[in-house]
């Protein structure tokens, strides 16, 4: 049941004005879905306000969590853009925007458009707050996906695991990735689905022995070492994740061994060593499974180490060792950056930043990034530049580079096509050929059989796909043309 209350208890340290605002939304949204109802049967409002809960989990800012409640209003309701920015302000109505343009994705499960979804994606949210709305939006659509039709829960659940999970991986959301993968999961592939919980079950049991020992023997060398740990305590591998670990190893459960996995949390990188140390004193490692992320982190920032130890008595257990900073990183990864922006002093700011490998990579490519939006806008920039995205009418997204017009487009498509587009249309209005392409239109092109390649063509066309087949055309035709007025004298 949505409760303004339990929301604002959830929000991070909130001040008046955040009150007031997130108060306003609540309000607002409530009213503008109020005759809707979901599949369920819950009224729609449910919906906003269960992706709004998870924004404010996630430690973002009033501003995000009011945009969370606010997101489908102009999609689903009479609110137009221009009530939102009259009500709540540019930057709400601007993220509103955001999201409602990304609605227009749908995964048709082609593979090849897999990675053109993600990148476009991303290439699309002009803010990258946009996404984790997005992210949180979708999570509550997975979690209730128990009342749509059997056709449509395998579509939702499939495009969260190709196109949404990973993206929250990529911005190091591993709580999110965790959530949104296990939602789906059940419904992509119920038969694995059972088959993987079914195995857990009896592998858990044997386990939880080993596991207890190795907590209790690393608590009390912790304390006779006078070493102030966190917590050590036991994390359970998301079950999707668990899956495509064995399907890496035949499906064998016994070669994966960090099913349940013991984790410490210390304050300081220091302390990481120095337990490290104290592990490989007590049991003995597991050669070729020690990975120091700390030293070498993953892509996507993700520090910790881990090492896999014979118990001795039997068993095999990895531990994980990270410190309080890198666990929330882990945890939240961009929604973190976002939080702390906005919430904390400079400092803290800069060390959180650091956390990312790319924010440092990018501080010596460009001096001048000092702020985050900045910084933000250079990584989206370095990924996705010289890029455009556009749909064909059925949706497929076609990935072309930047100054590409409808020439390239009908070629991206299919040779034949591009060798007879007669004419265009972006966004359903008639435009010339040549017209050059943003990202987010929706193209449609018409032939006829008569039309060819002309040398204009080259003026225009950008991808080397098109410009091949155009001078093709226009060799092949020019040498037929002086065969022809050869032959005729
Ligand atoms: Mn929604």
């Amino acid at each position: 049941m949505p409760s303004l209350k339990e929301l604002l208890k959830h929000t991070s340290n909130p001040s008046d004005s955040d009150i007031e605002l997130i108060t306003r939304a609540y309000e607002f949204a409530e009213k503008a879905h109020l005759p809707q109802k979901r599949a369920s049967g819950d009224p729609y409002f449910n919906h906003v306000y269960s992706t709004a809960l998870t924004l404010a989990d996630l430690g973002m800012s009033s501003t995000v969590i009011a945009s969370g409640l606010l997101h489908d209003t102009v999609e689903d309701t009479d609110v137009t853009e221009e009530d939102l920015e009259k009500n709540f302000g540019k930057e709400i109505q601007f993220l509103v925007h955001g999201i409602t343009k990304l609605g227009k994705l749908k995964y048709r499960g082609v593979e090849r458009n897999v990675e053109n979804m993600r990148k476009f994606f991303v290439s699309m949210a002009e803010d990258l707050r946009v996404i984790v709305i997005k992210l949180a939006d979708r999570l509550h659509n997975v979690q209730t996906l128990s009342h749509l039709r059997p056709d449509k829960q395998k579509r939702i659940a499939l495009e969260t695991l190709e196109i949404y999970a990973p993206l929250a991986n990529r911005l190091g959301m591993g709580k999110l990735k965790g959530e949104l993968e296990d939602a789906a999961f059940p419904y992509a592939y119920p038969k694995e689905y059972a088959l993987v919980v079914e195995l857990l079950k009896e592998k858990k049991e044997v386990n939880a022995k080993y596991l207890t020992e190795v907590e209790r023997a690393l608590k009390k060398n912790f304390k006779m070492q006078g070493l102030n740990y966190v917590s050590v305590d036991q994390r359970v591998k998301h079950l999707y994740s668990l899956y495509k670990k064995m399907q890496k190893y035949e499906m064998d459960i016994d070669k994966v061994y960090d099913i349940i996995a013991v984790r410490v949390i210390v304050e300081n990188i220091e302390q990481c060593y120095q337990v490290l140390g104290i592990i490989h004193g007590l049991w003995k490692p597991l050669p070729g499974r020690i990975k120091d992320y700390i030293a070498t982190p993953k892509p996507n920032g993700y520090k910790s180490i881990h090492t896999t130890i014979f118990t001795g008595t039997g068993g095999v257990v990895e531990i994980q060792i990270r410190t309080k900073d890198m666990h929330e990183q882990a945890e939240y990864g961009i929604a973190a950056h976002f939080a702390y922006k906005e919430n904390l002093n400079k400092t803290k700011k800069n060390k959180i930043a650091l956390q990312y490998p790319w924010v440092e990579e990018l501080r010596n490519a460009e001096k001048n990034i000092n702020g985050s939006e900045n910084f933000l806008e250079t990584l989206k920039s370095d990924f996705f530049k010289d890029r455009v995205f556009v749909f064909t009418p059925k949706g497929d997204i076609i990935d072309l580079p930047e100054e590409s017009c409808a020439i390239d487009f009908a070629y991206a498509i299919h040779s034949d096509i591009g060798d007879h587009i007669a004419g265009a249309k972006v966004n359903n209005k008639f435009v010339s050929i040549s017209t050059k392409l943003k990202s987010g239109d929706i193209v449609e092109v018409t032939t006829r059989k008569d039309i060819n390649p002309s040398s204009k063509w080259l003026d225009y066309a950008k991808t080397t796909l098109a410009r091949h087949r155009i001078q093709k055309y226009l060799r092949e035709n020019s040498l037929l043309s002086k065969f022809l007025s050869f032959g005729g004298k």
